[in-house]
């Protein structure tokens, strides 16, 4: 199977779908993880 490039990554991947699913995954995880990081230094700033 040709292997394709991720736009996102440059890595190479063989299931550019699934690897665009694995993304979407991830950054909805860094986004949680930021926002709950922000609200505990709004909370230790008090
Ligand atoms: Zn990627």
């Amino acid at each position: 199977m040709e292997q394709q490039s991720c736009p996102d990554c440059r890595a190479l991947t063989d299931d550019l779908a699934a690897h665009e699913a694995w993304h979407s995954r991830l950054v909805h995880d860094i986004a949680v993880a930021v926002d709950r990081e922000n609200k505990r230094r709004e909370e230790a700033r008090r």
